[in-house]
């Protein structure tokens, strides 16, 4: 069933309660990168254009002890909001008590309120009590009372049960989806639950023991799977294949047998490979088929191995991707993942969706990723989405 968005609630004067993802780099109060906070903007304009008063809740980083606070607190990313807003936000140094109550009755239809970071509540007292990530009862109920709707635009924590997403829903009568959010839904929901056919997956990166769950998931779903990465390894390993000095996780060459069985000629592996002596950008390397000899490891996927991913992939109508052909973060290995990447920008037939932190950052920074559908904002959350698995933060939301 469909879930309710934001476009669906009436806003006018509601203190709107927003779960977004600010969840920026930060470094003695400087932010890194502020993607994540640009990538909001959408969900709060909306709701101050429309007279709601955004109470604006996010995690930062990690709070285990008193110390980690300082150095985490949401007041520069308040500011970068207001510079992005081009209006005044108002910053409250705290996650509960009266001055945050008093600043919240104090606000105008259309302001917006940013409040301190919620894993704060992590630690009380000097002691690791983890309210805010245990999902304390409590503290879900207490910030639902602040608001009249919540609005949760943070996929990247979904796959969390955080009393500042599946507490508050559980304690508010209507909660919707931010643009963000299901913008999420749509594609990688939709790419899981109903592809359009052919549905492709590519599934590369390091380990084999990472993915089990989503090549087990897809199997079952799409009509062939490409396996790019190290994992390829294993498999080569599973089919009696030399493999050098490449990665291989031994224990799981077994199951990498059962996953060959099952899958039969739905599952294609590379023909060919980047070798090295080392795992050096600078190292001796060359294309091999087949077998990898020995003193060599395989860091990349081969241009044979390219064309006939190509070739599956040029009539594909649905393509999800999760996992680097190679060590893209070497230039002399990147070029797998790059050729992948740009053939998937031209097929513009297909919704073509990437998943996955490591995925992400290669279609970034090897300038693929604006032609492509959907560049999935949530590392851990779209992989968990692409096992199948029920992601809290999203069933807490309404249905439409
Ligand atoms: P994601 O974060 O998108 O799920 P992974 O974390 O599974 O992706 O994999 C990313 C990592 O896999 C990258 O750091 C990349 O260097 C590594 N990788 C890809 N191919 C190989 C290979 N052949 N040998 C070793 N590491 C590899
Ligand atoms: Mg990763």
């Amino acid at each position: 069933m469909a879930k309710l968005t934001v476009s669906d609630l009436d806003l006018k004067g509601k203190k709107v309660l927003m779960r977004v993802d600010f969840n920026v780099p930060i470094k003695d109060g400087v932010i890194g990168n502020d993607n994540r906070i640009v990538a909001a903007l959408p969900t709060i304009k909306y709701v101050s254009e429309h007279g709601g008063k955004a109470i604006l809740l996010s995690h930062l980083g990690r709070i285990k002890k008193e110390e980690d606070k300082p150095g985490l607190s949401m007041r520069p990313v308040a500011e970068r909001l207001s510079n992005l807003l081009n209006k005044p936000v108002t910053f409250v140094p705290t996650t509960e008590g009266k001055q945050l109550e008093d600043a919240i009755d104090g606000l105008s239809d259309g302001d917006v309120l940013v409040m301190e970071n919620t894993r704060y509540e992590d630690v009380k007292d000097g002691e690791y009590v983890k309210r805010e990530s245990g999902n304390d009862p409590e503290l879900g109920k207490y910030w639902a009372s602040l608001g009249d709707v919540f609005v949760n635009d943070a996929f990247g924590t979904a796959h969390r049960s955080h009393a500042s997403n599946v507490g508050i829903a559980s304690n508010m009568g209507q909660t919707a989806a931010g643009f963000l959010m299901e913008k999420e839904i749509k594609f990688i929901g939709g790419a899981v639950d109903n592809p359009e056919h052919p549905f492709v997956a590519i599934l590369g990166g390091a380990k084999v023991s990472d993915k089990i769950g989503v090549i087990d998931n897809l199997l079952a779903k799409a009509d062939k799977i490409l396996i790019g990465g190290g994992m390829t390894y294993t498999f080569y390993a599973a089919k009696g294949m030399k493999i050098g000095n490449s990665l291989v996780e031994k224990d799981k060459i077994d199951l990498a047998k059962e996953i060959l069985d099952k899958a039969g000629d739905k599952l294609v592996l590379p023909t060919d490979s980047v070798v090295a002596e080392k795992f050096d950008n600078d190292a001796a390397h060359k294309t091999v088929e087949g077998d990898i000899p020995d003193g060599y490891m395989a860091l990349d996927i081969g241009p044979k191995s390219v064309a006939e991913f190509e070739d599956v992939l040029k009539s594909a109508k649905t393509v999800v991707w999760n996992g680097p052909m190679g060590v893209f973060e070497m230039s002399n290995y990147a070029e797998g993942t790059l050729e992948i990447g740009k053939f998937l920008g031209t097929l513009t037939e297909a919704k073509t969706i990437v998943g996955g932190g490591d995925s992400t950052a290669a279609v970034q920074q090897l300038g693929v990723a604006d032609k492509l559908s959907h560049i999935s904002t949530g590392g851990g959350a779209s992989l968990e989405y692409l096992e199948g698995k029920t992601l809290p933060g999203i069933a807490a939301i309404s249905d439409k």
